[in-house]
This record gives C-alpha cells, sequence and structure tokens, in this order.
C-alpha cells in the first residue's frame, strides 16, 4: 500500500505525522471520502470544492492547487492499482505546538490513503438496515456547521457507539429542535405517497454528495422531491426510509426503533434509486 503523505508516496508504515500535528491534537483540519469506480474518481470536483470551501471557512490554507491535489489523488490510486476503492483525503492543520495558535502550524499536512472498502454486508442491501435514533444532536452553530466536513466527529462517533450498543448498523441523528439531521455517516430520505424528502442542510446535515446526486437522478425521473424538515413521526410512518453516502452509496432502512418501515424491505423508490445509482457510477467521474 502506497500512501500520499506531504507529496511523498510512502508505505503504510512511514504513513506517520507528528504528535505535534494540530489534527491530532484538536481535531483542526478536514476531510474527505471519495470512491473509485472502475478507475474514475466519482464526483471529484464536487468533493475537492466541498473540501477546498471547508478549508477557506476555517482559515487552512491547502498546499496544492484543486488541480495538484487532483492529480495527487490520481497518482496515488495508480501507485495502489486499486480501480475499485475508497479515497480517504486529510488535510490537517499541521505540526506546531500544545498552544491552539494555528500560527504555530505554518503548513497543512496533506494525506491521501486508498483502500479497499468494507461495506455493509450484501443482506443489508436486500433488506434493508435495522437503525436507531439518537438524541445527540448534531450541532448547527458556526464552530461545527455541518458544511464543514471537519476532523471534529465525536459527535458522529457517540452516535455510532449507540447504534453498537443497539446492535444496528446506523443511527439517525437529531438537531437541538428534535428535526431529524441525519445518520453518524449518511445523509437521510424518506418516501411518502410517492413524494421524496430530505432535510434542508440549516437543520444539520452535511451537504452531501451522494445526497445531491440522489436529488438529481430523483428528479430527473420525475419523483416530486421536498427539502423539508421532518420529525422522527414522519420516519415511523413512511412508505421507505433510505441513507445515502459515499460508504455506503444508496442503502435502505427496514426498522426504526422497533418501528417496521413499509412492507419492512427496501421498497420500490428505494430500489429504483439504488439501481439508477450504480448505473452513474462509472461514468460521472473523472478518469
Ligand atoms: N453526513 C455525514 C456526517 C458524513 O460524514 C457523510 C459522509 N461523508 C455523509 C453525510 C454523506 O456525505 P457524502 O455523500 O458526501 O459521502
Amino acid at each position: 500500500q502506497v500512501i500520499y503523505l506531504n507529496g511523498k508516496y510512502v508505505t503504510k508504515e512511514e504513513a506517520v505525522v507528528s504528535v505535534y500535528d494540530h489534527g491530532f491534537l484538536y481535531g483542526d483540519g478536514i476531510f474527505e471520502g471519495i470512491r473509485v469506480y472502475g478507475g474514475n474518481i466519482f464526483k471529484c470536483r464536487e468533493h475537492l470544492d466541498r473540501l477546498y470551501d471547508s478549508a477557506k471557512s476555517i482559515m487552512l490554507d491547502i498546499p496544492l492547487t484543486q488541480e495538484e491535489m487532483e492529480q495527487a489523488l490520481i497518482e496515488t490510486i495508480r501507485l495502489n492499482a486499486l480501480p475499485d476503492g475508497y479515497i480517504r483525503l486529510i488535510v490537517s492543520r499541521g505540526t506546531g505546538n500544545l498552544g491552539l495558535d494555528p500560527r504555530r502550524c505554518p503548513v497543512a499536512s496533506v494525506i491521501i490513503i486508498v483502500e479497499q472498502l468494507a461495506i455493509y454486508p450484501v443482506e443489508a442491501y436486500l433488506n434493508g438496515l435495522k437503525t436507531v435514533s439518537v438524541s445527540t444532536a448534531r450541532n448547527i452553530p458556526n464552530a461545527l456547521n455541518p458544511k464543514i466536513k471537519s476532523l471534529n466527529y465525536l459527535n458522529n462517533i457517540l452516535v455510532k457507539i449507540q447504534a453498537n450498543l443497539a446492535d444496528v448498523g446506523e443511527a439517525i441523528m437529531l438537531n437541538a429542535q428534535g428535526y431529524v439531521a441525519e445518520g453518524s455517516s449518511d445523509n437521510i430520505f424518506i418516501v411518502k405517497k410517492g413524494t421524496i424528502y430530505t432535510p434542508p442542510c440549516y437543520i444539520g446535515a452535511l451537504e452531501g454528495i451522494t445526497r445531491a446526486a440522489i436529488m438529481e437522478l430523483a428528479e430527473q425521473y420525475g419523483y416530486k422531491l421536498k427539502e423539508e424538515p421532518f420529525t422522527l413521526h414522519d420516519v415511523y410512518v413512511a412508505d421507505e426510509v433510505f441513507f445515502t453516502g459515499t460508504a455506503a452509496e444508496v442503502i435502505a432502512v427496514r426498522e426504526v426503533d422497533g418501528r417496521v418501515i413499509g412492507s419492512g424491505q427496501a421498497g420500490p423508490v428505494t430500489t429504483h434509486l439504488m439501481e439508477e445509482f450504480r448505473k452513474i457510477v462509472f461514468v460521472d467521474g473523472v478518469q
């Protein structure tokens, strides 16, 4: 395995960062999870736009242009000879001292890891996931604005712990007002009487790239689509519920907090969108 680390291609063992890196000390940094399908980097521009927007928002200077970053991604994939995989791109504030001050970190650390993806078992895609809702509120104020894909994932990890305790694959996060926000690392959609709903991102959800792709497909195939806040009640009584995300792609939910959703299997809208999504991943990317 070859890892990109600050301009060099190194082995897994050599790929180490300083204990003074503020990404480690404070979670000061940003990241992207990106898929490669058949040698195509899926939605590369969208991921890099989100990364560079996150960087600008937190005043983090990425020492590569977007074009150079794309080349580094392509080269890392090539060196790993992995045409189907998952890319983790991390930019942290870099090595500083124990103080918070980012001015002590002159250069950001840039890391690209390409790996085979361990996703949910095939069974989960056929029958849907069981999930629970959790009260850990998605942080919405400025510092942890969900639009910034920051390394601060403690909230999401607490959600994941609750999902583990309930022995389910993913959990639904509510925002401070109790509205449904998203999963620990996926966006959420519900389908009711033929209309597809997803929470607006201001509720406290990441502007997911898979979410955007699914919304585009939904419109293309003539579904009624509404971006509006909804509650757990709406989830419980939905005909279909599904998650979207780079790693999970599109995955149905068959049970939420013990309530069986619809028929208890992946519904027709979810199945259709899942199929259409699988078709675009091979064409809609950077070679
Ligand atoms: N929400 C959160 C909190 C996430 O970490 C992710 C995964 N990046 C998503 C949603 C899904 O976003 P995307 O489709 O861009 O992977």
